[in-house]
């Protein structure tokens, strides 16, 4: 696995520079576009590495997946009266498909749904923001995971799109706390830093069946670790899902800071950074890697 992963990291050098850092969110556009990381962590406990594996950047939407973990272990299969399980094709934050739908955002990965997401993490948690860092946190050993305040003052200042989507949900009652305090839980959400490997490591108790390794009781059931994985698959790498399925073969949850995890069920999580990306919003570089491991192990779930 050491091998592969350092053959990839020659093969994308290429492709760093071809890709677009995201500028929408002013503190992201200063991220040089050289970076590249990768990290495997294994069932088993091994760890494979290279590059700047264990630099951290901004998670950005990666967050929707342990968001949507904890609204499941608090909420369970409530949550899908105000949020649908279909991929939405349409741009991540669009406006247009969530008029039409009467205010039910299509899945839980796009901006709407995840603020829907985020609306109910609020109503059960007093300090939900303290709360979901202590939920990422403990998901990893070594140094605390922290919000960086710079992103989320910065998408805080610059996020009117998601101001839109939040004010756009609350006139169709499908946002239950002040829009406000929604908007500023996600923000931060949003901003944690986290390295290639810290990601590999919180996802693991995906590929266990909603264990995190070596504790008693489950973070969530089986069936929901699917449901999260199978969410992943279908809405996870924003509007080319369907594109990312059939390179990389596993369920992926990227997001615009130019990460992306990747999961193969029983075997290893997969986490890959380098912040020029596609014109779909998916790291550029990060996606081939994606391909390029499954191809060369010959190891995803089809
Ligand atoms: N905070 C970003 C936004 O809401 C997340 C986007 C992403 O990573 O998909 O626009």
């Amino acid at each position: 696995m050491q091998r592969i992963l350092e053959e990839i990291q020659d093969e994308v050098r290429p492709l760093l520079h071809r890709g677009k850092v995201a500028s929408y969110i002013p503190q992201l556009a200063d991220v040089p576009r050289e970076h590249f990381g990768m990290a495997v962590h294994t069932v088993g406990g091994e760890v494979f590495q290279v590059g700047d594996a264990d630099h951290r950047f901004s998670i950005q939407s990666i967050s929707k997946a342990f968001t949507l973990t904890l609204a499941m272990q608090l909420e369970g299969d409530e949550l899908w009266r105000r949020v649908g399980r279909e991929p939405s094709g349409t741009a991540f934050n669009s406006l247009v498909q969530l008029e039409h739908e009467n205010g039910i955002p299509r899945n839980p990965f796009i901006n709407a749904g995840a603020l829907v997401v985020t609306d109910v993490v609020l109503s059960h948690l007093a300090e939900a923001k303290k709360t979901v860092l202590e939920f990422v946190d403990s998901l990893v050993a070594g140094e605390p995971v922290s919000y960086d305040l710079e992103v989320a003052r910065s998408e805080a200042e610059s996020g009117h799109r998601n101001r839109a989507l939040a004010h756009f949900l609350k006139s169709f009652g499908n946002l239950h706390n002040d829009t406000d305090a929604v908007l500023d839980a996600y923000f931060h959400h949003c901003s944690i830093a986290m390295s290639c490997s810290e990601l590999a490591e919180a996802f693991l108790f995906l590929v266990c069946g909603g264990h995190v390794p070596g504790r008693d009781q489950p973070l969530i059931r089986a069936n929901q670790a699917k449901y999260v994985g199978s969410l992943m698959l279908t809405c996870g790498t924003y509007d080319s899902a369907g594109d990312f399925a059939y390179r990389v073969g596993l369920p992926g949850k990227s997001g615009v800071g130019g990460g992306i995890v990747a999961i193969m069920p029983g075997h290893f999580t997969v986490a890959v950074w380098s912040p020029g990306l596609d014109p779909s919003g998916n790291s550029l570089a990060g996606t081939k890697a994606l391909e390029l491991l499954t191809t060369k192990t010959g190891i995803s779930i089809f």
